[in-house]
C-alpha cells in the first residue's frame, strides 16, 4: 500500500544519529543546543525549545501562555484533537470557532464572534501546510488581552508574505512525527517571539527547575541547589533524536520543493475533472504542503475512499471533528456547531504526499482517483 505520507531518511541521517551514540550526551547535550539554534535561525524567533512530541509542545505553549484552570481557548476543530485536547489538560475551556470553507484554516472573523476578556490562547492551525491568516488573528486576540498560538505541526519552512512559521505568531508549535515535513522519530518544539515567555516554556519541559542564583528564593544551599517554582514535566528530547533533526533540517528545502511540485501538480490534474474540488490556497504564501487534500463531491467521499483503499492507494481523511470526539461530547459539545468543518470533513480525502513519492507513483494515484470517480 503507498502510504499517505513517510519520512525520507538517508545516509547522513544514519551517520548523525550513529555519532551521538557514540559521544558523551545522549540527552541534555550539545546537540539540543545546535537543532533549537538551528531551528531559531529557520524560524527567526527568540526562543526555540524542543520537545518529546507536537503534543508535548502544544501542552508547553499553552502552559507558557498562562493557560491554567477556566481560562478560555479558542482554536479550530478541524485539526487533530491534540490542538484542543492539550488545553484540556491545563483545566482550559475549550472554544471552537469554525473554518473558512476553502482553505480549512480558523477563520478570523468566527474567532472574532467568539473571543472575550476570558480568552487567554487563540489557537491556529496551518492546515495541510498553508499558514492562517495570523496577521488578522493577532490584531483580534491582541485586542482582547489573548496570547497567539500557531500549531505549525504540517508547516515548518512555509512563509506568508516571505515571513516565516515561528515568526507569525506569539508562540507556534511544530511536530516532527514521520509523516510531517521532516522528522526526529517522535518530537516537537516551540518557538517563542518574547524570550521571557520562551523561559517559561523552557522550564515547563524541565520539571520546573530554575538553577538561576538570582531567582533563587533560599538560600544557597550548595552546589547542588536548585529550585521549583512552578510544576513542569519532562518533555525532553534526546540529543539522538536532535541529531536526526539538525541532519533532516538542511534537507527541509528541497523537502519543499519537491512537496510543491507534487501539489502542483495535483491541483493542476484534478481541477478540471467533474465530482472534485481543489484545495484553496491564499495570495502570498509559500507552503511546506504537508497534506494533499482533495475534496470529493455528491457524497461520494466514502465510496472513492474505500475504492483507492482498494487499489493500494493508502489515503487518508484530516480530520474528524475535534468535538466529535467522546472526550469533548462527555463535556456537553453537540455536533452541528461548526458546519463549514463538518462539510469539510464529509467531503475530504487525502492524497500521498511526501518527498520521496516518485512522478511514477503520483501517476498512479491520479488515474487509480479518476477511475474510481469514473466506476
Ligand atoms: C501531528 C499533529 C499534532 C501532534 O503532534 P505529535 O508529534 O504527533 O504529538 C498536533 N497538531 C497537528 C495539527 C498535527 O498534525
Amino acid at each position: 500500500m503507498l502510504p499517505y505520507g513517510r519520512q525520507s531518511i538517508d545516509e547522513d541521517d544514519i551517520a548523525a544519529v550513529a555519532e551521538v551514540l557514540r559521544s558523551d550526551w545522549l540527552t541534555t547535550g550539545p546537540a539540543v543546543s545546535r537543532f533549537e539554534e538551528a531551528l531559531q535561525d529557520r524560524t527567526g524567533a527568540a526562543r526555540v525549545v524542543t520537545a518529546t512530541s507536537g503534543t508535548a509542545a502544544l501542552h508547553m505553549a499553552y502552559a507558557g501562555a498562562g493557560v491554567t484552570r477556566g481560562s478560555q481557548v479558542v482554536t479550530t476543530p478541524m485539526t487533530f484533537v491534540a490542538t484542543a485536547s492539550s488545553a484540556l489538560a491545563l483545566g482550559a475551556e475549550v472554544v471552537f470557532a469554525d473554518i473558512d470553507e476553502g482553505t480549512a484554516n480558523i477563520d478570523p472573523a468566527a474567532v472574532s464572534a467568539v473571543v472575550t476578556d476570558r480568552t487567554q490562547v487563540v489557537a491556529a492551525v496551518d492546515f495541510a501546510g498553508q499558514p492562517a491568516e495570523m496577521d488578522e488573528i493577532n490584531a483580534i486576540a491582541h485586542g482582547v488581552g489573548a496570547v497567539t498560538v500557531e500549531d505549525a505541526a504540517h508547516s515548518i519552512g512555509s512563509t506568508d508574505d516571505g515571513r516565516p512559521v515561528g515568526s507569525l505568531a506569539d508562540l507556534t508549535t511544530f511536530s516532527f512525527f514521520p509523516t510531517k515535513n521532516m522528522t526526529t522519530a517522535e518530537g516537537g518544539a516551540v518557538a517563542s517571539l518574547d524570550p521571557t515567555v520562551g523561559q517559561r516554556v523552557h522550564e515547563f519541559h524541565f520539571i520546573g527547575l530554575v538553577r538561576d542564583r538570582s531567582r533563587m528564593r533560599h538560600p544557597d544551599e550548595g552546589p547542588w541547589h536548585q529550585e521549583v517554582h512552578e510544576w513542569g514535566l519532562n518533555y525532553r528530547l534526546s540529543d539522538v533524536h536532535a541529531a536526526l533533526g539538525l541532519s533532516q533540517l538542511r534537507r527541509l528545502d528541497r523537502f519543499k520543493a519537491r512537496r510543491a511540485d507534487l501539489f502542483a501538480r495535483y491541483q493542476e490534474e484534478l481541477s478540471g475533472i467533474d465530482g472534485v474540488r481543489t484545495h484553496t490556497v491564499r495570495d502570498g504564501v509559500d507552503p511546506t504542503w504537508h497534506l494533499y487534500p482533495v475534496r470529493i463531491l455528491d457524497g461520494r467521499r466514502r465510496e472513492v475512499f474505500d475504492k483507492l483503499r482498494a487499489a493500494g492507494i493508502g489515503v487518508q481523511v484530516n480530520y474528524i471533528p475535534v468535538y466529535w470526539h467522546p472526550v469533548f461530547e462527555d463535556l456537553g459539545y453537540r455536533r452541528g456547531m461548526c458546519p463549514n468543518a463538518e462539510r469539510f470533513y464529509s467531503e475530504e480525502i487525502s492524497l500521498p504526499m511526501f518527498a520521496d513519492l516518485t512522478d511514477d507513483q503520483q501517476s498512479q494515484v491520479i488515474d487509480a482517483l479518476r477511475h474510481a470517480l469514473r466506476s
